[in-house]
C-alpha cells in the first residue's frame, strides 16, 4: 500500500528570526505551527507608529503577510486548515492570528491564551494584532491533542516568556518536532531537557528547530542576570531605570528579588501590572503579585486613560506613584521603562548616580524594535550611564547542538534564523541531513 503523503511547507521564519509560520499536511489534514509577524520584512517598508501597514491589503501586497488561500478571514472562502497551534506569546509567533478565521481553532498553553488576550486588550484597534473572537483550546504539557490524521503532543520548554511549548506531531510518516524558540539556562532549564527526552524517544523523522543564536553569543544564565543586577543596584545612588519585555516574567523576578534586596520597590508600568494581575489566574506560575509590598505601579503623565488602565488603577489605587513621586524616592525605586516612556524623565529628572538597565535582546525583543540612537542622546542628557544585562531566550549553538544529536532525527529544518548555512555546516558531522528550507516550497518527509 502507498503511504499517505506528509508535507512540511515554511510561510514564515526562513533566513529570518522570527515570523514563523509552518503548514504541515497530513493526508486530508492542514495543521499550521505558530502564525508570526515577520519584525524583519515589516521593518522594510514600515516604521510604527507613524509608518504603519493600513490594511492586511497593504500586508499582503508587500509580501510580509503570505498569500495563502482559505486561512485568512478576509478572503472570502471556506476554511481549509483545520488548526493552528501556538508555541508561545510572543509577536513573531503569534501576532498574525490577527488575520485568520475565526472558525479555525487555535490551540495554545494556558498561559500563552491569558497573555495573549491580556495583550490583545492592551493593544485594542492594533491592525496586527488582535485576537477578539479567536476560539483558543488551551492545553497543558501531558496533553495530546487529535485534529484529523495528526496526534500532536504539547511539551513545554523553557523560553523568555511563560508557556512556551514545542510539539512532537505524530504524522502518517513518522514524528515531527517542532521546537518553537526554547534554551535551556532560563529559570526552568528542565522543562527543556524533558522536551528533548520526549522528542528523543518519539524517534522523529524530522526536526523542525529554532537555530536563532549562532553568531555572538553570550554563555550566562538568569541566575548571572539576578546577581549582577543586584551587584548595579546596590551601587547606585540615585534611581535605577530597567528596560526589559513585559511578558519576559523571569527577568520580573529578577528585577523583583534585585529590589527587595536592596530595600527598593519595582515600579512596573500599567501594562505590565494588567498582564500581572491577567497572570495570576495561573496558579502555577511563580510572578510578583501586585499586592505584594515591594511592588508600586508606575502612571505615565498623559491625558487620556484606557479602560484597562483604568481597571488596573481602580483595583489597586494604593500602588500608584506618578512621575513626580518617583522623582521623590529616587533612591528608593526600580523603575521600568520603555522607549516610549522616555519623556517620563523630563517630570522625573534623574539624580546624579542614577543608571539605565537595558536588559532584553538586540536589536529588538520579540515585542518591539529598538531605536539605540534615540536612547543614548536620552541617556546623555541626563548623564545616565548604560549597563547591558541581559540573557536570551534561545539556546546556544553547543547546546542546540548536543540537543539535536540526542533528538537524532533523520532530517533537521532549521528556522528562526539568519544563519542556517553556518547552522548546516556547524552541523556537518551529525548523522541528521540539514534541509535548508526554501519559503513557500513543500517538503515531503
Ligand atoms: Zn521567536
Ligand atoms: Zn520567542
Amino acid at each position: 500500500m502507498v503511504k499517505a503523503e506528509t508535507t512540511l511547507t515554511f510561510y514564515g521564519g526562513v533566513n529570518e528570526i522570527g515570523g514563523n509560520k509552518i503548514l504541515v499536511k497530513d493526508r486530508d489534514t492542514k495543521v499550521f505551527f505558530d502564525f508570526g509577524m515577520s519584525f524583519a520584512l515589516r521593518k522594510q517598508y514600515y516604521s510604527p507608529p507613524f509608518l504603519s501597514p493600513k490594511s492586511e491589503k497593504s500586508l499582503q501586497e508587500l509580501g510580509i503577510l503570505p498569500k495563502i488561500g482559505g486561512v485568512y478571514k478576509f478572503d472570502g472562502k471556506a476554511s481549509e486548515i483545520d488548526a493552528i497551534f501556538i508555541s508561545h506569546g510572543h509577536m513573531d509567533h503569534s501576532a498574525y492570528l490577527s488575520f485568520v478565521k475565526r472558525e479555525i481553532p487555535v490551540y495554545c498553553g494556558e498561559t500563552t491564551k491569558i497573555i495573549l488576550e491580556a495583550l490583545g486588550e492592551i493593544r485594542k484597534a492594533d491592525l496586527e494584532f488582535n485576537v477578539e473572537g479567536i476560539n483558543f483550546q488551551s492545553f497543558r504539557t501531558g496533553k495530546t491533542v487529535k485534529v484529523g490524521g495528526l496526534e500532536v503532543e504539547p511539551v513545554h520548554v523553557d523560553h523568555s516568556v511563560p508557556g512556551a511549548y514545542g510539539f512532537i506531531i505524530y504524522t502518517s510518516n513518522g514524528a515531527v518536532v517542532y521546537t518553537g524558540d526554547f534554551r535551556d539556562h532560563g529559570a526552568k532549564g528542565e522543562m527543556t531537557r524533558e522536551f528533548v527526552e520526549r522528542a528523543r524517544v518519539a524517534e522523529p523523522v524530522a526536526v523542525v528547530s529554532e537555530a536563532t543564536t549562532m553568531t555572538s553569543v553570550s554563555v550566562s544564565s538568569e541566575r548571572d542576570v539576578e546577581d549582577k543586577l543586584n551587584h548595579i543596584v546596590n551601587q547606585a545612588e540615585g534611581l535605577v531605570l530597567a528596560e526589559f519585555a513585559y511578558t519576559d516574567v523571569d527577568r520580573l523576578n529578577s528585577f523583583c528579588r534585585a529590589a527587595t534586596r536592596n530595600n527598593r520597590c519595582l515600579a512596573v508600568s500599567l501594562r505590565q501590572a494588567y498582564l500581572m494581575n491577567a497572570l495570576t489566574a495561573d496558579e502555577r506560575l511563580c510572578i510578583p503579585r501586585l499586592s505584594n509590598e515591594g511592588i508600586l505601579i508606575f502612571r505615565k503623565s498623559k491625558e487620556r486613560m484606557h479602560s484597562w488602565e483604568k481597571q488596573i488603577m481602580e483595583r489597586y489605587p494604593d500602588k500608584i506613584v506618578d512621575a513626580e513621586q518617583v522623582s521623590k524616592r529616587q533612591q528608593g525605586i526600580i523603575l521600568t521603562v520603555s522607549l516610549y516612556d522616555l519623556e517620563q524623565l523630563v517630570e522625573i529628572q534623574p539624580k546624579p548616580g542614577s543608571c539605565y538597565v537595558f536588559s532584553s535582546s538586540e536589536p529588538f525583543n520579540e515585542e518591539m524594535e529598538i531605536d539605540f540612537e534615540r536612547l543614548v542622546n536620552w541617556l546623555r542628557h541626563y548623564g545616565l550611564p548604560q549597563y547591558h544585562v541581559h540573557v536570551s531566550g534561545h539556546i546556544t549553538p553547543l547546546r542546540l547542538k548536543a540537543s539535536l544529536k540526542e533528538i537524532n532525527a533523520k532530517k533537521i529544518f532549521p528556522v528562526h534564523t539568519e544563519n542556517a548555512e553556518l547552522f548546516a555546516k556547524f552541523m556537518r558531522d551529525t548523522e541528521s541531513q540539514i534541509v535548508l528550507a526554501e519559503k513557500g516550497k513543500e517538503y515531503k518527509l
